[in-house]
């Protein structure tokens, strides 16, 4: 293995697209990942006989994703029930004026973002908040949701650019499960193998691992930007405008926590409540997914660090008192936890999605661009238009491996 024709760097959703395409094509390919699995930030784990996704759960833009059909190719079960955000009357702790008057906040806001999007210089959307908005708190909430940090750190010009046909839809046995299940047949992929170092001053493309130097005539680096962004990765000699890239793109922070309910029936499925409309720490939860025994709480930006930071138990905890504080005390003893996420603090993620920096949303294109004919990228933060999302990284990962074979002359 020390000598191959194509090196793909990452086993996420963008790395296994990159070695589906390759697979069609005479070259010898290698997956190199720094983990014990594959998938990255697409994980299902099986916990009370239920699979739940760590990462990736919803196919976003479901209607045009590339992923929907794979995967019903594969016999899995698309579930289009809508999400209960797409359905204000599935927030069940709102009242139908509270609704109203957060849904026109949300559309002004939207339409404020539409309209400074084509301005000739770009700003932290916050400042398309209303000055003291009633409901900027909870607007707040979502962004970290949804960008993984508050609008304060988020290009208006990137936000407007992703492209969301809102249409949502799961795949009942995990959307991580799914992810990994595409990977092609035969595939070599070589675990616990991080890539320390990527030499590309010598004939041959140079890459350290525990396991030894590999030598390939082209790379496709699929990390995450937050790797790149700390050495986790390094390329040498140094490529500036990548890093500079990598740093304007960081990975915003979502984490989630499963809770089991011992009596499900209490609670209405397919439905959400937040945990203090007020406040921008605050968890966001849905109730029965899939009409299933749990509570899914979903915490974003920089509460989700701070309860990381906590340590373990403080995210499972906090959502506890926060659901406690809505359903009353009774609730603490018909839940249990069956799994809480740490996304900042996996050494190969440090994150969860990207977004843009104010000012930086021209980067996207910048760290998708090939160097020299032989270094590729990929990843989800090298997507135009779906960053942020698993479907996002796979369109990357297929365009860089057509890239790729364009450079090879495959
Ligand atoms: C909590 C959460 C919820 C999400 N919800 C959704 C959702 O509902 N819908 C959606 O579409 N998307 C969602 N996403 C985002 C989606 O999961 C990601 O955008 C997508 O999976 C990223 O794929 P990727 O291939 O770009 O990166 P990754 O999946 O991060 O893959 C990168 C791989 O590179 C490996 N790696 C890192 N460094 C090295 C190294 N030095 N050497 C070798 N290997 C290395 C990592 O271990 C990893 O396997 C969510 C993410 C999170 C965390």
């Amino acid at each position: 293995m020390t000598e191959v024709d194509v090196a793909i760097i990452g086993a996420g959703a963008a790395g296994l697209a990159a070695a589906s395409v390759l697979a069609t094509a005479p070259l010898d390919v290698v997956v190199l990942e720094a983990q014990g699995r594959i998938g990255g930030r697409a994980r299902t784990v099986a916990l009370a006989g239920l699979p739940l996704d760590l990462g990736c759960e919803w196919l976003h833009s479901a209607d045009r994703n590339p992923l929907v059909a794979a995967i019903a190719a594969r016999g899995l079960t698309i579930d289009k029930t809508p999400p209960p955000w797409a359905n204000p009357e599935a927030t069940s702790n709102f009242s139908d004026a509270e609704r109203q008057a957060y849904g026109e906040a949300f559309a002004a806001f939207d339409e404020r973002v539409a309209a400074a999007a084509d301005d000739p210089t770009d700003r932290p959307a916050s400042e398309l908040l209303e000055a003291g908005g009633r409901w900027n708190p909870l607007l707040n909430a979502f962004s970290a949701y949804y960008n993984g940090a508050e609008f304060d750190q988020v290009s208006v010009k990137d936000y407007a650019a992703y492209d969301d046909s809102e249409v949502n839809w799961r795949v009942a046995e995990g959307y991580g499960a799914a992810i990994t299940g595409l990977a092609p047949k035969g595939l070599r992929i070589v675990g616990d193998c991080p890539v320390s170092l990527l030499r590309h001053d010598g004939p041959r493309l140079a890459l350290e691992t525990p396991r030894g130097v590999i030598q390939a005539r082209a790379a496709i680096v699929c990390v995450p930007t937050a790797v790149l962004a700390a050495g986790g990765l390094r390329i040498l000699p140094e490529l500036p405008a990548k890093l500079a890239a990598a740093q304007g793109l960081p990975l915003g922070l979502a984490d989630k926590v499963f809770l089991k309910l011992d009596e499900p029936e209490a609670f209405a499925v397919e439905t959400m409540v937040y945990g203090d409309s007020d406040r921008t720490a605050t968890g966001a939860y849905h109730l029965r997914p899939l009409g299933r025994p749990i509570i899914e709480a979903f915490f974003g930006g920089a509460h989700a660090r701070a309860l990381e930071a906590e340590g373990p138990g403080a995210s499972a905890a906090f959502a506890i008192d926060e659901l406690v504080g809505i359903y009353g005390s009774g609730l603490r003893s018909r839940v249990s936890v069956l799994v809480q996420t740490g996304w900042a603090s996996d050494p190969w993620a440090r994150g969860s999605y990207s977004h843009a920096l104010p000012g930086r949303a021209g980067e996207r294109a910048v760290l998708a661009a090939p160097v020299n004919g032989r270094l590729f990228f990929a990843g989800e933060a090298c997507s135009p238009h779906a960053f942020s999302t698993a479907h996002g990284a796979w369109e990357t990962g297929e365009r860089a491996a057509r890239e790729v074979l364009a450079a090879l002359g495959t």
